[in-house]
């Protein structure tokens, strides 16, 4: 694949052609074509394409416009790995950015651990729960260790085979490392020690709700045990066999509510618990950075 491009917009952008585009660099390459002097490189001919439409298109290009536009994940990457190549800032920041709202390094209220955006009207990156695999290296090629938290955290709700067979993109596969692998595996069971403790804050909320309910509840005793039942059917289903313990109830909760209508305690326990719940959350993320050697975690708005 061949293209013609201006030598000043590759200067400009790519920080690293600069050299290679001096006139007197040019000037030095032996092969040329239609009269252009011909530079060859190794990269992806799709993505190098794209990422020279992407820098001639400018501010005007879809991909800067993360609110209106999906970029699906294989193509964000290709472009990605060849920004990075030739430090292509402006790029490299727009991957970091959407990145950054799939793999959210400060708030967990934005920590999505399927990767489910279907209710988001445009999800800044088309992408699917094992893509967090290609996630962490991408992290690492561009210098991003805050998206590592939850990029593994993602990666510990990936079934076993694709963990360690890994993603494939074209004819590529992208694989945890061993090093990576023993991180993911290690968090894994971390989060899922933490199950134990969102189990621990469903039963104290019984034992003892808070102190705040005591005017408003009418009724603890049903409500308890609708609680208990709620709790009865989260084990059942399975709910703690899995990573959850950053996962929100909230929805959890209005689903079991709507299946079975006799487990829904009042309004006011039902709104105590889910912020019993959430604070509990809250714990398990300030632990995220640790558990991946990431610090200081969480990191601070910008
Ligand atoms: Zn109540």
């Amino acid at each position: 694949m061949a293209f013609r491009v201006h030598s000043d917009i590759f200067s400009r952008h790519f920080e690293d052609f600069r050299k290679l585009m001096s006139s007197s660099a040019l000037a030095a390459l032996s092969e040329s074509l239609d009269g252009c002097p011909v530079l060859r490189t190794t990269d992806s001919g799709t993505y190098l394409s794209k990422l020279v439409g992407i820098l001639y298109d400018g501010g005007a290009s879809d991909w800067f416009h993360r609110k209106m536009t999906t970029v699906p994940f294989d193509e964000l990457r290709g472009i990605a790995i060849v920004a990075a190549r030739y430090k292509v800032r402006a790029v490299i920041d727009e991957v970091l950015a959407r990145l950054s709202q799939c793999f959210p390094s400060s708030d967990l209220s934005r920590f999505n651990g399927n990767l489910d955006f279907s209710g988001w009207p445009n999800p800044p990156i088309g992408i699917r729960q094992e893509d967090a695999i290609a996630a962490v290296k991408l992290a690492k090629l561009l210098e991003a260790p805050f998206l590592l938290p939850a990029a593994f955290a993602v990666c510990a709700g990936i079934d076993y085979d694709c963990l360690v067979k890994g993603v494939v993109y074209g004819d590529e596969v992208v694989r945890l490392d061993d090093e990576e692998l023993l991180s993911c595996l290690g968090g894994q069971g971390l989060l899922l020690e933490e199950n134990t403790q969102v189990m621990k804050t469903l039963l104290e909320f019984i034992v003892a709700a808070p102190s705040s309910l005591k005017d408003k509840c009418r009724n603890r005793s049903d409500c308890n045990v609708a609680i208990g039942k709620l709790a009865l059917s989260a084990v059942e289903i399975g709910h703690f066999a899995t990573p959850c313990a950053l996962d929100p109830m909230d929805g959890w909760f209005s689903d079991v509510y709507q299946a079975r209508p006799d487990l829904k305690p009042c309004t006011h326990c039902q709104k105590a618990l889910q912020n019993t719940v959430n604070k509990r959350r809250e714990e398990t993320w300030q632990k995220l950075g640790g558990i991946y050697g990431v610090a200081p975690w969480p990191v601070a708005n910008k």
